[in-house]
């Protein structure tokens, strides 16, 4: 699944190769992923708009026109291929044709994303509007802070990895980053999150930058299917330390695996302390 850094490592290829271009026409081979309007308005709306800007928050992917803005969330298994008058691939769903011919193919094998038109073209504004309201704080986001986070979680009763998962709350962690910052917190993935104090917090915050920073300084991750596009693969799966790891790079004792909120999660029970553990998953 792509997370923050590989989100925006799409974006950044994307900006560099789309925006300025017109959109001439748009086919919906697969009209599911389209949420808010119409498969004809979606088309009509967008048709003769030019892209702006592409900008992001948290895994959603904007793209600002003259006059709409649209929303893209790559799910599972989105991604963004960039084609002119090739055969379709049955996976191709939404099929953007620029005026000087080049496609924007949006590719998902598993149908799950989504996509939004709004008639405006504020971002400002976008983001009082579902989704992007319920899109928590991202850890660089300077209002991210241990009073924050405190203030939202004081009558959770959850464990802190499934805390780091929803974005509500911190957008942007998902299941592999989540157990790298818990690894480098020294703090075991199952402890119930009142517990933990506003240093323990603090150091999450931290350690969350930390560890999105790097990944998209190195592109993101690659992991099964996913390619940030068909040229780039992420490479910080190099520097995974704990998540599908067998030894702990820190005492070399075996990385344990469980299922938190339904994720398969990576820890280290020799580094990461049990403060507490919940029955929650
Ligand atoms: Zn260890």
């Amino acid at each position: 699944m792509p997370e923050l850094p590989e989100v925006e490592t799409v974006r950044t290829i994307l900006k560099s190769q789309i925006v300025g271009k017109t959109i001439k026409d748009v086919l919906i081979r697969y009209g599911k992923i389209i949420k808010n309007v119409t498969e004809q308005n979606f088309v009509t709306l967008l048709r003769n708009e030019r892209l702006i800007d592409i900008g992001r928050k948290g895994k959603y992917l904007i793209f600002i026109f003259e006059n709409v803005i649209m929303l893209s969330h790559l799910r599972m298994e989105g991604k963004y291929l960039l084609k002119s008058a090739e055969p379709y691939s049955k996976h191709e769903h939404i099929v953007f044709f620029f005026s000087d011919g080049i496609e924007l193919r949006y590719h998902d094998t598993r149908k799950f994303g989504t996509m939004y038109l709004f008639e405006t073209a504020d971002p400002v504004r976008i983001m009082q509007l579902t989704p992007l309201n319920r899109v928590g704080l991202e850890p660089f986001d300077e209002l991210l802070t241990p009073e924050y986070v405190t203030s939202r979680i004081s009558k959770l009763n959850r464990s802190i990895k499934s805390l780091l998962l929803d974005q509500t709350i911190i957008s942007g962690l998902g299941n592999i980053y989540a157990d790298e910052v818990l690894f480098l917190s020294k703090i075991h993935p199952a402890t119930n999150v009142k517990i933990l104090s506003k240093e323990n917090i603090k150091v999450l915050i931290e350690n969350s930058r930390a560890v999105l920073s790097k990944a998209i300084a190195y592109g993101g991750t690659t992991v099964r299917s996913f390619k940030a596009s068909d040229e780039v693969s992420g490479r910080f799966q190099n520097f995974l330390l704990v998540h599908t790891k067998d030894k702990c790079p820190v005492c070399n004792q075996v990385i344990s695996k469980i299922r938190l909120s339904g994720r398969g999660t990576y820890f280290c029970e020799n580094c990461q302390k049990r403060l507490d553990i919940t029955n929650t998953p």
